[in-house]
């Protein structure tokens, strides 16, 4: 016990920023066991899709050409005499494409007309991407818990913000999107504009901008000079870190 009466003041304060630090962590690692969980679940499908499914021959029967964005082709296919199409997910640079151009879909034999083009760009980047974000995101809870480096604080603040926009949407979604709640079934047109524009509002930048004032309010980085607790600061548009140790700037 007298040990901690002679405790300098800093040493004491350590103990509440340690724990602060610990908190901006577990901030981080909700969202990176998320993002990879879902990354899990895609790459299992994507590999399922790659090396579970059946191949039949199939050919592009309509480009959907759009002039900024490519094309993303209609392909024909059959199975046991019956003829499916389906239309690719991803978007592909106008040339790579011809009409009447044969190519390979994949589909599962107990459904045959849930076809897919056998390619990388259609099975791999989202599973990849999620699963890079969810790492990127481990890596920095893991840094997180002896404080970040106020650049790497920042990033998260911007991280945070994308973050809290995207689950305010799915928020949004679930509540008025067809097939979700609903909860504006039924009503008059102007009210479910109205609500809807309201709970838009009410969702999504609430929630970006709360992520983003929590983070910042309750985790503080970490001063390279001192490692004393730095606190972030709109300046105009720029984010500007103060030391409230030894005055540090960054
Ligand atoms: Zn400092």
């Amino acid at each position: 016990m007298a040990a901690q009466h002679d405790l300098p003041l800093g040493e004491l304060m350590n103990a509440d920023l340690v724990r602060a630090w610990r908190r901006g962590a577990v901030a981080l690692a909700v969202p990176a066991a998320f993002f990879l969980l879902l990354g899990l679940a895609c790459v299992r499908g994507a590999a399922w899709r790659t090396w579970g499914n059946h191949r039949a021959p199939g050919v592009v029967i309509s480009l959907n050409l759009s002039h900024n964005r490519g094309t993303q082709p209609t392909i024909e296919y059959a199975v046991g005499g019956k003829t499916y199409k389906f239309q690719t997910a991803g978007n592909y640079p106008a040339e790579r494409f011809a009409m009447g151009q044969n190519v390979t879909v994949l589909y599962s034999a107990d459904r045959p007309d849930f076809g897919m083009l056998d390619s990388f760009g259609e099975l791999w980047p989202l599973p990849i991407g999620l699963s890079v974000v969810g790492l990127a995101l481990a890596a920095l809870a893991w840094k997180a818990r002896s404080g970040l480096h106020p650049a790497l604080h920042g990033l998260c603040s911007f991280g945070l913000v994308v973050l809290g926009a995207l689950a305010g949407m799915t928020v949004f979604c679930l509540l008025c999107v067809k097939g979700g709640l609903e909860i504006f079934a039924g009503a008059p047109r102007l009210v479910t504009f109205l609500g809807g524009v309201l709970l838009f509002f009410g969702t999504v930048p609430v929630a970006a901008c709360g992520a983003v004032a929590l983070w910042q309010r309750y985790v503080p980085a970490r001063c390279p000079r001192c490692s004393g607790p730095m606190r972030g600061q709109h300046v105009g548009r720029q984010l500007i870190y103060t030391c409230s140790d030894c005055g540090q700037r960054g």
